[in-house]
């Protein structure tokens, strides 16, 4: 089928057909929410309170009952959220933090916000996610020939995959190394039927609009069950305020609050959010099962369930890839095309001395596809189609 005959299919309703499929499509998701989310947003425009108002609070209820987690604290952004953890730890300069280098910047970025080193980790070939023996060498090597002082870990659930938290919490354990996962990618995964946001003792979350849950603008979560760290979170999200009102500050914090509009907005969604995460399985299923005879098509451990942020394949063709499907009217995106210890304000921090060969050659190989709960079949033959075109 030609493009424009898979246009001519797409469900009426949809906008003139402008000669690109969508990479995730949000316009389809609104259509099916418009009336709750405009009857919600009015709500808020009627009672007025606009900051810490009653869906925040409503929200986070929310979100511990579908996470598990004792605690929720809804913030301003993804960044916020694996930010504010390392604050309320204390993270300061001569700390060292370890990080995967095959991730998105929010992660070092808030390592090196608190003045601390982030030390860059590899991750494994098949999972995309920090490799627990790669992990360990950076550890040793910082203790033994640095004058840092190993204080946590951050883990990332890239593309939406938990990493894997069984081996990489008892390496903490043996260090003692603090342990936060940056689920930016993976709200709605899980191991063994247990969410994300219970898997990590601290878990922060993004809701930006492309990630698996995304409110229409910028917001983030942090879930935990320590209660002393919770308050310390909510404290330092409002100027490290005290419990003496609003001018008492018992130490330094920030403004990281959730705005209420989109805690609104994140409570309709999360209605439709276990439908959707389901249809996305069905989308990754259909093109694992299609495309492993031409690609490598991504690996999920046994008893792990993925989000779906993203459908990744590796193939050294890959330029080849994306031209040919560009001219198809098919987005596809590289996440990431540069890892970050070769990025300019990252690239004299630490890193494991046997170097980082699968983060580089990952980002020399990966690719992802549309990915989206409203990828309707004839589309996704189509993409299916021309990708095995292209790498046949
Ligand atoms: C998106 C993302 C973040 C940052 O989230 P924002 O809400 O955009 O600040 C952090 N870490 C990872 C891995 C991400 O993908």
């Amino acid at each position: 089928m030609t493009l424009s005959g898979v246009a001519t299919k797409l469900a009426p309703g949809n906008k003139p057909f402008d000669g690109t499929l969508p990479f995730i499509d949000l316009k389809a998701q609104y259509a099916l929410i418009e009336k709750n989310v405009q009857k919600r947003m009015a709500q808020v425009l009627e009672h007025g309170n606009y900051i810490m108002g009653p869906e925040v609070a409503d929200l986070e209820k929310k979100l511990c009952a579908y996470t598990g987690a004792k605690h929720t604290v809804s913030c301003s952004s993804g960044t916020d959220a694996v930010w504010l953890p390392l604050l309320a730890l204390g993270v300061r300069p001569g700390d060292a933090v370890f990080v995967p280098s095959f991730t998105f910047t929010a992660t070092a970025e808030a390592v090196a916000l608190c003045g601390a080193s982030p030390v860059f980790v590899d991750v494994h070939q098949d999972t995309f996610n920090m490799c627990p023996e790669s992990l360990e060498r950076a550890i040793t090597q910082v203790k033994k020939h640095s004058t840092l002082t190993p204080r946590a870990i951050i883990t990332v659930d890239l593309f939406g995959l938990p990493a894997d938290y069984a081996s990489i919490a008892s390496i903490a354990a043996a260090h003692e190394l603090k342990l936060i996962a940056d689920a930016a990618q993976s709200f709605g995964g899980s191991i063994q039927g247990r969410k994300v946001g219970s898997l990590a003792p601290v878990t922060a979350t993004s809701f930006f609009p492309a990630k698996p849950l995304g409110c229409y603008g910028d917001g983030g979560a942090i879930f935990l069950d320590d209660d002393e760290m919770n308050e310390t979170l909510c404290s330092i999200r409002i100027h490290g305020r005290g419990l003496g009102g609003k001018y008492d500050n018992v130490r330094i914090g920030t403004n990281a609050r959730l705005d209420t509009l989109q805690a609104a907005i994140l409570l309709e969604k999360l209605v439709l959010f276990p439908k959707e995460l389901e249809d996305r399985q069905k989308v990754a299923a259909l093109y694992s099962k299609e495309l492993a005879c031409v690609a490598d098509v991504p690996e999920v451990p046994e008893t792990y369930q993925s989000a779906w942020a993203q459908y990744t394949l590796k193939n050294p063709k890959r330029e080849h890839v994306i031209a040919v499907l560009k001219d198809c009217g098919i987005p596809l995106q590289v996440y990431y095309p540069k890892p970050l210890h070769l990025q300019t304000p990252y690239k004299d921090f630490p890193l494991d001395p046997k170097g980082l060969k699968n983060t580089e050659a990952l980002s020399r190989a990966v690719f992802s596809l549309p990915m989206h709960p409203y990828l309707q079949p004839v589309v996704q033959h189509y993409i299916i189609t021309r990708i095995k075109e292209a790498l046949s």
